[in-house]
């Protein structure tokens, strides 16, 4: 395991996750093409390339991605846990801003990850648990607090899912340039079997499409911020223009060859915005990306590892 660099010169982690096939997809005779091949590699097969040609090998049917840490199925949520928000936690009661988020495709498992069940509780109560546990031993903690929102930004609109007749808020700028919600519920609690009631009722108020791949998915972004005097986590996933524009941030961010850029156009989109110092700015920052590994979903899975690849060139 890598040492912690200082916080100036952190630089983002992108683990990704691959969920095992669902029983949907095993009864659309699905078969696996995204295989993890090491700690660090995943494998992916094109499932259109003809694997009669006897002039097309193996080794042109497959990619190679390379990540900070691939989990697979035989991961459990400790181990995803232990691998990527462990350490941002540990960061934050120093005083370190941290965020971390979800990515990918409806379907491919950021929810369980994030949230996950009773049986296997994710990371939100993970974090909740190993944060208030650092405070009680910090010497200073009498200094700190805890506070709780939870919004969703939908087609541009953001919504406090704490709040949900609130309507939408607006995200202003405050005199030292971090972006503020204004209005945003901010729950000050730390009993994490509270927060999770919160966050479990509040995932139901987000905004439901029907997909084509998951009946009762969620499209908008969820965002949880637990504020620690002033430390922020964050936690998102991303579609749509606010993904393109995330895309874009992450794009010149890396073609900058690896230094933070100060001159980057994150007003493109809300969650650019609300992310704003999570990607361009001195804060610790883990992003897993998740995917179905199954053959009916090749162009998405693709798509997906090119997006986060890119971004672990950040
Ligand atoms: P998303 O939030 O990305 O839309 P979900 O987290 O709802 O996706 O996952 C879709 C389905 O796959 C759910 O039924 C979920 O329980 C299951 N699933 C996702 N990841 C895993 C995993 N690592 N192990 C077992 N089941 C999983």
């Amino acid at each position: 395991e890598r040492p912690w660099s200082p916080a100036l010169t952190w630089t983002p982690r992108v683990a990704l996750r691959i969920r095992p096939l669902s029983d949907l997809e095993l009864e659309d005779g699905a078969t696996v093409v995204a295989h993890k091949a090491g700690d660090q590699v995943v494998v992916l097969m094109d499932p259109g390339e003809d694997p009669e040609d006897p002039l097309c090998t193996h080794r042109s049917r497959e990619k190679t991605f390379i990540f900070d840490t691939v989990f697979d199925q035989q991961a459990s949520q400790e181990d995803v846990y232990r691998a990527t928000t462990q350490h941002l936690v540990e960061g934050v009661v120093s005083g370190y801003s941290s965020t971390m988020f979800a990515y990918g495709p409806s379907g491919a498992g950021k929810t369980h990850t994030m949230l996950g069940t009773d049986a296997e509780p994710g990371i939100y109560l993970q974090t909740l648990t190993h944060l208030l546990r650092a405070i009680e031993e910090t010497r200073d903690s009498a200094d700190c607090s805890v506070s709780t929102s939870y919004l969703e930004i939908y087609n541009e609109a953001i919504r406090d899912l704490l709040n949900p007749s609130s309507g939408f808020l607006d995200l202003r700028e405050d005199a030292r340039g971090s972006i503020q919600i204004a209005g945003i519920t901010e729950v000050s609690t730390s009993n994490a079997q509270e927060i999770m009631q919160l966050l479990t009722k509040g995932n139901r108020q987000r905004t439901q499409e029907p997909t084509a791949t998951n009946q009762t998915s969620s499209r908008s972004h969820a965002v949880l911020q637990t504020q620690n005097r002033g430390v922020r986590m964050k936690e998102g996933a991303h579609i749509n223009r606010s993904l393109l524009a995330l895309g874009n941030c992450i794009n010149a961010l890396s073609e900058k060859g690896g230094s933070r850029a100060q001159y980057m156009n994150f007003r493109d989109s809300k969650l650019t915005r609300l992310l704003k110092d999570a990607l361009g700015g001195n804060s610790r920052t883990v992003m897993i990306a998740h995917v179905s590994p199954a053959s009916t979903h090749f162009e998405e899975l693709r798509c997906t590892l090119l997006y986060a690849y890119r971004a672990k060139n950040i």
